[in-house]
């Protein structure tokens, strides 16, 4: 039990991030950051195998990762809970310069010195190595922790990372919401009664959570985002640039070699940062390639207007999505009473300029984008056996639902539907007269089956038709289900990442090969989604 001045046994907060993780704890009720090992605040998300056989960890292994590209695992977040053969992995594929391979349940897994290893794993040697250094620098065990997720990760995303939390050696107490999180390191204890929008921007993925807050209740109106935009977009496009004019210039393909790609990754991102403080900036690699044993350089200067230019259609994606969430609860941009913004990519000056354009104030200072996460899960860890606590009210932020033999999904469990929650329905009869009855599960906002993520299958036997099945949400948003089966009586399960059926495979295989056909009969389509550097690649 807690003290007034603070638990016997800190729990931690941890925001696990795409680029970079911060730990924080809870000391006489005041949140602070755990530093790393090297004084700082946050640690790269970075796992590598260095040339001599050793594992890294954070800062040693993100600075060696120019020499050893391929032993070099970051970006894990946006891997982690996916399918191997899921479209989002399958485009990972080519932008990132180690190994993605198929796991032994269907995953996505990496392989790191010639070894396979699954993302709960490589997330989990992250976790592990912040355990350590919160051990060291609070100088006692610590063995539970509190987890963020991105608010618009699926069920196997979130089971995945309490997976890797385990996997740490964590009691992972709570999976919550990043925007939630950021929600509570601002308004925990301030007594306010305010309606506010959290624009989180980060390396990987966008969130977006609309929250009334009143007194230490906050409740989640509505929630959206992106997994597939952040940071990473934002480098992605420069390095489209770069490599674009280099080959213009002296008609070198730079991508095909993994160490100038990744130089040009590093200048990118450099670049991309600066130009947040000022408005120009030179790219500058030196002897980044050969020819006829003359060195060629990259020396590109770079505006931040020409940043602006590269990037805007990815600024205005988030506003899409920012409206999108607002309409769903019929609000206006001006009944927003704060913007908070949480991810560094937020730190941009367009970002910045568009959300006063959109919602005619400033975003909130004070709250600082790298941190507020962490500080606002470990606010909720230290709260959680506390009886002064304080009331989430979270949402579910992709519906999940029921395949029908049309290739359709079904809704059970709806959109913005608060949690916990529940719904329950009667079994329907088997597709086939005798033959079991199938509920195969799948998340997603497509009604679509193949556009969403297959999350477990329930086969029951046929004389259970008309029983009741129900759908529950616990209040970290994973998924129950419970159901009365004649054979086996009330047994309730739950889904982690796990390999799709044969028979869906090859459903959602033709299903895809269908829809690809129709986009590249339509005029214009090439059937690929998005461009940047894979589409660049795909065009060199
Ligand atoms: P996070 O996942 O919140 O750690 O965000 C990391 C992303 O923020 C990376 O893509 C960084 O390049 C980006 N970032 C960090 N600082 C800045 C900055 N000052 N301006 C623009 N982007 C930034």
């Amino acid at each position: 039990m807690p003290s007034p001045t603070g638990r016997e046994k800190p729990i931690l907060g941890i925001d696990l991030g795409t680029t970079n993780t911060c730990v924080a704890h809870v000391r006489n009720r005041i949140p602070r950051v755990v530093p790393t090992d090297k004084g700082s605040l946050i640690l790269p998300s970075v796992v590598a195998l260095s040339e001599k056989g050793d594992l890294l960890v954070g800062a040693v292994a993100r600075d060696q990762m120019v020499v050893n590209p391929q032993n070099t695992i970051y970006g894990a977040k946006r891997l982690i809970g996916r399918k191997f053969n899921s479209r989002v992995v399958q485009e990972l594929r080519s932008y990132y310069a180690y190994e993605i391979v198929e796991g032994p349940q269907g995953e996505a897994a990496v392989r790191l010195g010639g070894k396979i290893f699954s993302l709960p794993e490589i997330s989990g040697m992250v976790l592990g190595h912040l355990k350590t250094m919160a051990q060291t620098f609070l100088a006692r065990p610590i063995t539970e922790a509190v987890i963020s997720v991105p608010a618009y990760y699926n069920d196997n995303q979130r089971q995945a990372v309490k997976e890797a939390g385990r996997l740490a050696g964590f009691e992972v107490k709570r999976i919550v919401n990043e925007p939630t999180a950021a929600a509570l390191a601002y308004g925990f204890n301030r007594g306010l009664d305010q309606r506010i929008l959290v624009y989180d921007l980060g390396g990987g993925t966008f969130d977006v959570s609309v929250l009334q807050l009143s007194g230490n209740v906050f409740e989640v109106l509505a929630t959206g985002g992106d997994t597939f935009l952040g940071g990473v977009d934002f480098d992605n496009r420069i390095i489209d640039w770069v490599l674009d004019r280099f080959w213009q210039e002296h008609k070198v393909d730079l991508a095909e070699s993994p160490i100038a790609l990744q130089r040009i990754k590093n200048g990118a991102e450099a670049a991309k940062i600066d130009l947040t403080l000022i408005p120009n900036v030179t790219i500058d690699l030196p002897y980044i390639e050969e020819r006829k044993g003359k060195p060629l350089d990259v020396r590109m200067p770079l505006s931040r207007s020409q940043l602006n230019e590269l990037t805007a259609d990815l600024v205005e994606r988030t506003f899409a999505i920012c409206d999108r969430v607002l309409e769903e609860k019929g609000l206006r941009p001006d009944q927003i009473d704060e913007v908070i913004l949480v991810g560094g990519q937020s730190r941009m000056p367009l970002v910045q300029e568009k959300l006063l354009e959109h919602y005619g104030r400033r975003p909130r200072k004070g709250v600082h984008p790298d941190e507020c996460v962490a500080l606002g899960a470990a606010l909720l860890a230290d709260s959680l056996d506390q009886i002064d606590a304080v009331t989430l009210v979270d949402v579910l932020s992709m519906p999940i639902g029921i395949a029908t033999p049309q290739g359709r999904v079904r809704r059970v469990l709806d959109k913005n539907l608060a949690i916990p929650g529940s719904r329950s329905f009667r079994l329907p009869p088997p597709r086939e007269p005798g033959q079991p009855i199938e509920i195969d599960i799948f998340q997603g906002d497509s009604d679509r089956m193949v556009d969403n993520e297959f999350l477990g299958s329930i086969r029951l036997p046929a004389a259970a038709t008309g029983r009741r099945i129900d759908f529950r949400l616990d209040e970290e948003c994973l998924l129950k289900v419970s159901f009365d089966d004649p054979e086996q009586g009330m047994r309730e399960v739950s889904f982690a990442t796990r390999d799709t059926p044969e028979s869906l495979r090859r459903a959602v295989a033709d299903e895809l090969a269908r829809s690809r056909r129709t986009a590249e009969a339509a005029p214009g389509g090439d059937g690929r989604r998005g461009g940047g550097l894979l589409g660049w690649l795909r065009r060199g």
